[in-house]
């Protein structure tokens, strides 16, 4: 018998975890420079909480999601996404009270999704969020979106491009939605089945449907932006000119709508134009979502947030040629000619490794040219040889394999010396 990972899931390898966890501490860094703290929540929750959160017309709820009973019948989601969960949390734990408003959070962690696999889809994905929730300042929207580009650029991309969109307030979505039905309603017999029970549900998803995305009608179809009421539009401006202030270009794309039925006003996304990234170029998608918060039972508290997934960043960051710094030098290799010196190789290890000195040593026994050549191969920067003779002088000599300098040092004063040369 065989054993594989799950379809659409990947074992992450040392040689690969070193890259995700140089990701991690740059978006941990920003969080704290943007003041966005980490919210914990659980990898699963009431499948009732995203049926209403996500939006019973989604792909996500309708297709994607993973639910079970437990043993005491309780209908629980793997969450699919990280939304619906900070906001349950929000609300439970009453931070609409707190004198800050908005409440600024982040997340990161995996979700889950029955998806079709494909480079950059997976059935379990890492997404790095944040949301901004009690505020409907378009200076937060502008905040937003510039941690989502530093987040980026901090990585190394420089192959960026952002989309933005109003979807306007209930007003707004309430006429378009009136003019979408008119357009597709006498031609709906040519599109998906999906887009057929949109019309009646949603029909704003039908321009977000990946199957008749070529329809003519679809061009044709009427433009959000020229419903925006006053309001909506004044509001989209200032989006607009805080993100000028910030020196972040961005493209207006009328017919950018968002998977997520409780989006409202600012909608965006962020694609990868590298060459060679394959079918799927958005990398990161967020939006204002006035309205949620009440949907799951809590007081009026206009939010706004993002979510991207690591894989798709690690994508990017591939197609663009571009590697991110993550050295992770070994310092010291110890050889060990026999057993006596393997109880010393130990006791000296144990004292590197407590002020911080990466050290490695031999656990199979084998015969100096082959640890030699395993200090090779991990590039350690410096090697010790224990044999009788060192043992008996109780010093060692140190050699840098980089400059081919070698020292005699007492065992005493190893650690000292090389926290010198560390320093140098
Ligand atoms: P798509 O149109 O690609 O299916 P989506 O609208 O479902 O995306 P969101 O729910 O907005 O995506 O999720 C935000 C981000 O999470 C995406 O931009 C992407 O970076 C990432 N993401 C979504 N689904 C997956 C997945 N199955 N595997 C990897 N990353 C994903
Ligand atoms: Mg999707």
């Amino acid at each position: 018998m065989s054993f594989k990972v799950p379809r659409g899931t990947q074992d992450i390898l040392p040689g690969q975890t070193e890259k995700w966890q140089k990701v991690e501490e740059i978006i941990r860094h920003l969080c704290s420079v943007y003041r966005y703290p980490e919210i914990r929540t659980p990898i699963f929750e009431s499948t009732e909480l995203f049926q209403r959160g996500v939006g019973d017309t989604t792909d996500i709820v309708q297709k994607e999601m993973y639910t079970f009973k437990d043993r005491g019948d309780r209908s629980l989601t793997l969450r699919p996404e990280g939304t619906a969960a900070v906001v349950r949390s929000y609300v439970e734990h009453k931070m609409f009270g707190q004198p800050d408003q908005p409440v600024k959070l982040s997340y990161i962690g995996p979700m889950f999704r029955y998806e079709r696999q494909q480079a950059g889809r997976y059935r379990q994905f890492v997404q790095f969020g944040v949301e901004a929730i009690g505020s409907k300042d378009p200076a937060i929207d502008a905040e937003v979106i510039a941690l989502a580009m530093n987040v980026y650029e901090s990585c190394g991309l420089k192959d960026l491009k952002l989309v933005i969109n109003s979807l306007g307030d209930h007003e707004v979505r309430a006429k378009h939605r009136e003019a979408l039905v008119k357009h597709f309603e006498p031609h709906i017999h040519e599109f998906c089945s999906d887009c057929q029970s949109r019309l009646e549900k949603n029909p704003l998803r039908i321009l977000d449907c990946k199957v008749d995305h070529d329809h003519p009608l679809m061009a044709t179809a009427p433009a959000l932006t020229d419903y925006l009421n006053e309001e909506s539009a004044s509001y989209f401006e200032q989006v607009k000119k805080y993100l000028d202030v910030l020196g972040i270009s961005y493209v207006v794309d009328p017919n950018l709508v968002r998977g997520l039925d409780y989006y409202n006003h600012t909608t965006f996304e962020i694609m990868s134009t590298a060459e060679g990234l394959g079918a799927i170029t958005t990398l990161c998608g967020g939006g204002r979502y006035n309205g949620l918060v009440e949907e799951i039972g809590g007081p009026e508290s206009p939010g706004i947030g993002f979510a991207m997934s690591i894989e798709r960043l690690l994508l990017a960051l591939e197609a663009e040629g571009k590697e991110l710094d993550t050295e992770s030098q070994l310092d010291m290799y110890i050889v060990a000619m026999d057993e006596e010196a393997k109880l010393k190789a130990v006791e000296l290890a144990s004292s590197f490794r407590a002020k911080g000195i990466s050290t490695e040593l031999d656990y199979s026994n084998r015969k100096m040219k082959a640890q030699m050549k395993s200090a090779d191969r991990q590039n350690a920067q410096w090697v010790i040889v224990l044999g009788e003779s060192e043992l008996a002088e109780q010093k060692a000599t140190v050699k840098n394999m980089s400059s081919g300098h070698q020292e005699m040092v007492p065992f005493f004063d190893l650690v000292n010396y090389l926290t010198k040369q560390k320093e140098q």
